[in-house]
């Protein structure tokens, strides 16, 4: 039996709080977030005696050192915003609790995201004897564990990754996004890079192309930058190319585009009558919250993993993903898809460390560990997985 303390009470931090609470292997939880309403509201709608909730600004690390004094947790999930992640590992390191979070560290005031600055925990996570595992929500995660289990079970060698990930669902709003708008935004005015025997940056959204997913059918497709393609090519040496694709409706970039030609997506704080304003932060305060779009959202998500490479010699075609319907994870939960294929993925990872699977003293990425384990719960807690071999792929000629 273990303990977990969650941190962040949004979208995803609703769907992990459900999914541990309904798990035997969790005996007790404690949701703790900026904002203690948010938590109370979850555990009212989890209504478990195991479920409890404390206020936590977890930027402050001596507070967070002392809740977890206090509550004693085998396990930190993190699930508030990437700035949390050096604070939290910091607390995490020095009262002796593994952790596990689902996006990478980004500074405040820079738009820029990489694994080099939680990588630099290694030594003192091997030191102290507990295990960090990083980027263990959708994408990054769940694309990393289906690229270790096709390299486990498929390939002698990978050459070719492209990640593709759709939101082909409604949520009836004119313009918002799926997570948090900040980091969202953040990541899709960034540059495209890829890799491509090197890396390869282009302007942002410029390539693009129409990509077939299952039961949804062809959508425009855009190269962006994600942070599981760093550690990929990192872990998997004989990547020649990868690439990571998301799906964006015609109306969604028009008005992404309007935002940032009148400057509402900077993150430099500008003087607005003698007050400090961060453009995108403001903006922010303006779009929808992410969680109150699940009550309405209808259709699926679709990502997944179209590999190729080598087994025996000889060419192998790949395809593995999942598709998630937000009508179906509201009704289960109170959350749309994005959230719940976040989610999800989170308390399979700290189930594997609790269950000592992936319980290994250091800092690792998903492909690292044995993804078999991981794979076998996937379908039974919520994400059916499918795999299509040596079938046409619509990245075969470039
Ligand atoms: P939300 O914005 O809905 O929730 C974030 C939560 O974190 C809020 O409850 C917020 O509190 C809390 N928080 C923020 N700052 C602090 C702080 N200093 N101390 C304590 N709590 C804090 O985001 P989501 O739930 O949509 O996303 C959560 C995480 O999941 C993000 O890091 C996001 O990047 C990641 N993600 C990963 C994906 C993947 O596939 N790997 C996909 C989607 C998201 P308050 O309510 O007070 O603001």
């Amino acid at each position: 039996m273990a303990r977990v303390i969650i941190v962040g009470a949004g979208g995803v931090g609703n769907v992990v709080a459900h999914k541990c609470a309904a798990r035997e292997e969790f005996s007790e939880i404690l949701i703790a977030s900026r904002t203690i309403d948010k938590c109370d509201q979850i555990a009212k709608r989890i209504n478990s005696t195991k479920v409890k909730t404390a206020a936590l600004d977890a930027d402050n690390v001596k507070n967070t050192v002392k809740l977890l004094e206090d509550f004693r947790p085998d396990i930190l999930i993190n699930v508030a915003l990437p700035y949390q992640d050096l604070v939290l590992m910091d607390a995490c390191l020095e009262a002796g609790v593994d952790y596990l979070d689902t996006a990478n560290y980004e500074p405040p005031n820079e738009a820029k995201f990489e694994y080099s600055w939680q990588w630099k925990y290694e030594e003192r996570y091997k030191n102290a004897g507990i295990t960090a595992i990083l980027g263990c929500g959708f994408d990054p995660g769940v694309t990393g564990v289906f690229t270790a289990y096709a390299l486990k079970h498929y390939f002698d060698e990978i050459h070719y990754l492209d990640i593709i990930d759709c939101n082909a669902g409604n949520h009836g709003q004119v313009f918002a996004t799926n997570f948090n708008p900040e980091i969202n935004i953040r990541e899709i005015t960034q540059k495209g890079r890829y890799y491509d025997n090197a890396w390869v940056e282009v302007p942002p959204l410029s390539i693009h192309r129409p990509v077939p997913y299952p039961e949804i059918g062809d959508r425009e497709s855009y190269l962006l930058y994600h942070e599981e393609l760093e550690s990929l090519v990192k872990h998997i040496s004989t990547l020649k190319r990868a690439r990571f694709w998301m799906t964006f409706s015609q109306s969604y970039i028009t008005h992404l585009q309007v935002l940032e030609n009148v400057g509402l997506t900077r993150i430099d704080p500008v003087d607005y009558e003698g007050t400090k304003v961060v453009p995108l932060k403001f903006l922010k305060a303006l779009l929808p919250e992410p969680s109150s779009l699940a009550e309405n959202y209808t259709g699926q998500t679709s990502i997944g993993c179209h590999i190729r490479g080598i087994k025996d010699g000889k060419e192998r075609k790949y395809y593995v993903y999942n598709n998630c319907d937000h009508a179906l994870t509201y009704r289960e939960v109170g959350s749309q898809a994005i959230s719940y294929t976040t989610g999800v993925p989170a308390t399979i990872g700290a189930l594997m460390v609790v269950n000592k699977l992936w319980k290994k003293p250091g800092v690792y990425n998903v492909e690292q560990c044995d993804p078999d384990p991981f794979m076998e719960l996937l379908g039974p807690l919520g994400l059916p997985w499918h795999e299509m071999i040596d079938q046409e792929s619509p990245f075969e000629d470039n």
